[in-house]
């Protein structure tokens, strides 16, 4: 993601991002927001709903503190580690990851999660063209739906 959306994230919500400056050995989110500019949107929403379910709970739970640990893309999808969350958050979560399976990470267009020679990217019509042209890659397979395929392993954080 480019640095100055990166930043605009990373200054609406500083309470959600407090481990981007720790480093890389104690939090991965020194890593940065390893996801395409196309799914700014989908960050910024689950973030803002992150932030004011956690301004809710706060009210009776002062200590409720969840911190984003690392975001990527993997298999095409965006993945959110957090700590310190509830089942809420997990909930939404799991919604953003599902959005992004149909939300083009470049530019932010509805999109496809497909895989090219194995390599899972979620694009537009234009951009898939565009990354086929690119890679000599072509399409095997593509996910339609909100299930995520059950080998989507997400127990790895590297
Ligand atoms: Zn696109």
């Amino acid at each position: 993601m480019r640095q100055e959306l990166q930043d605009e994230l990373y200054a609406k919500y500083p309470n959600i991002f407090a481990q981007k400056d720790l480093p890389i050995t104690q939090s991965c989110m020194g890593w940065g927001i390893n996801v395409g500019d196309g799914w700014y949107k989908i960050i910024d929403e689950l973030c803002q709903k992150i932030q004011d379910h956690t301004l809710e709970v706060k009210r009776t739970y002062k200590k409720f503190n969840p911190q984003a640990s690392q975001v990527k893309e993997k298999f095409g999808v965006l993945r959110f580690y957090i700590d310190g969350a509830d089942e809420y958050i997990y909930n939404l979560i799991d919604e953003a990851t599902a959005k992004s399976a149909k939300t083009c990470d470049v530019c932010g267009a509805d999109g496809h999660c497909a895989s090219y020679r194995r390599w899972w990217v979620t694009l537009c019509k234009e951009h898939s063209a565009e990354y086929i042209a690119k890679s000599g890659h072509s399409i095997d397979e593509v996910y339609y739906d909100e299930e995520l395929p059950e080998d989507f392993d997400d127990s790895e954080t590297t």
